[in-house]
């Protein structure tokens, strides 16, 4: 990916039918157009920058296509973001391998983004300074949880969602319009091992609170922070060394990867005696975030100033002005998850109208 180049990329992830749908007998609805990243259900057609089918092994290839340029940009000082969208069950999580304890914990993205950016350290170390912290936090309506806090672990090992009593993270906005987040918890990390820690200990505890508070892990959306800075030493007389003097140089970027909310349209009976909304309800913060990532991929659009809607939802505030994440000096891929059973085809078709709009 050229530093130029369009700083949105949408690709499809296609899981194999599971079990489940087997057992309902249902049928694969989606096809791949062979050769191509078209993807067709029903007389629609989408083309993306990358499909991913269901067959064979498309997790090195993902990384390698998806996110190895984003690490890489990492080291230039470029931040980035990794977004898995998709309704619940169709693979974000596995996409990202940061279930706990299936297979895609070795070939998710993350696992090998961590891998790859350590092997990259180990190469450089001895000419650059590096410092990584890590921050791991989740976004549920409009509160944000620390999954990295340490007084969520007792001292038995067993790991809780949340200390009652103990305040969540604050978003504060300043009258200039700065956010910044307070309590958050960011851990230094030195090791590929200590980093696999806290992804661990935070998927955990964000897999622990989705049992006690139904299944919020599907409602809320999930950002791991990985943030690198650099320390050089530069001479800044190349011609004759000894007489050149030692320039520092430093850069700092972020990765975030996102494991979103689940799309499903929130299924609203008439019963609750509530005047509902005609047409659907999606959250919030993924309809913002929808519109923010259609305006940056519009170049034309980028080009003219246009509005990038950032304020219109905590999700998409908290990338933009925390993170710089979006837009400006950064690259974003979309990663659209989707199940290939019938019965899921309409929401299928939604999560494709969606990244293909972000496209
Ligand atoms: P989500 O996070 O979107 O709710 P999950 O990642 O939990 O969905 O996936 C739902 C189920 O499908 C899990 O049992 C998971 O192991 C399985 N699954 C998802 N993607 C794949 C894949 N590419 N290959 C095999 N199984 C998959
Ligand atoms: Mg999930």
């Amino acid at each position: 990916m050229e530093s130029d180049d369009c700083s949105v990329k949408v690709a499809v992830h296609i899981r194999p039918l599971i079990g489940d749908e087997r057992l309902q007998g249902c049928k694969d609805c989606v096809t791949v157009v062979s050769g191509k990243p078209q993807v067709q259900i029903g007389s629609h057609s989408f083309t993306f920058d990358h499909v991913y089918g269901s067959t064979g092994s498309p997790s090195t290839e993902m990384y390698q296509e998806c996110a190895a340029p984003l690490v890489d940009g990492l080291f230039q000082g470029y931040n980035a973001t990794v977004l898995a969208y998709g309704q619940t069950g169709s693979g974000k999580t596995y996409t990202m391998g940061t279930g706990c304890g299936d297979s895609s914990t070795q070939t998710g993205i993350v696992p090998q983004v961590m891998n790859a950016l350590f092997t990259k350290i180990e190469t450089l170390k001895d000419h650059i300074e590096f410092q990584i912290h890590v921050s791991f936090i989740e976004i549920h309506k409009e509160e944000v949880q620390d999954l990295l806090d340490p007084s969520t672990i007792n001292k038995s090992d067993t790991k809780v969602a949340h200390v009652p009593g103990k305040p969540p993270i604050q978003i504060r906005e300043s009258s200039n319009g700065v956010i910044t987040l307070a309590g958050s918890t960011e851990v230094s990390v030195s090791t590929l091992k200590e980093m696999s820690a806290c992804l661990d200990q935070g998927s955990v505890t964000r897999a622990t609170g989705s049992t006690n508070m139904n299944n919020q892990s599907s409602r809320s959306h999930a950002i791991f922070t990985i943030s690198v800075e650099q320390m050089r030493k530069i001479n800044n007389n190349t011609d004759s060394p000894e007489n050149g003097s030692l320039k520092e140089e430093y850069l700092c970027a972020k990765l975030h990867l996102v494991d979103l909310a689940g799309s499903e349209r929130a299924k609203r009976t008439g019963s609750d005696g509530m005047r509902f909304k005609e047409g659907v309800h999606i959250n919030k913060g993924l309809l913002a975030l929808g519109n923010v990532i259609s305006a940056l991929g519009d170049e034309k659009k980028r080009k003219d100033g246009a509005h990038v809607p950032y304020r219109d939802s905590k999700l998409t505030r908290l990338l933009q002005v925390l993170f710089d994440s979006l837009g400006g000096n950064s690259r974003t891929v979309m990663i659209a998850c989707i199940s290939p059973a019938d019965i899921n085809a309409e929401e299928t078709l939604n999560t494709l109208k969606y990244a293909n709009r972000a496209r």
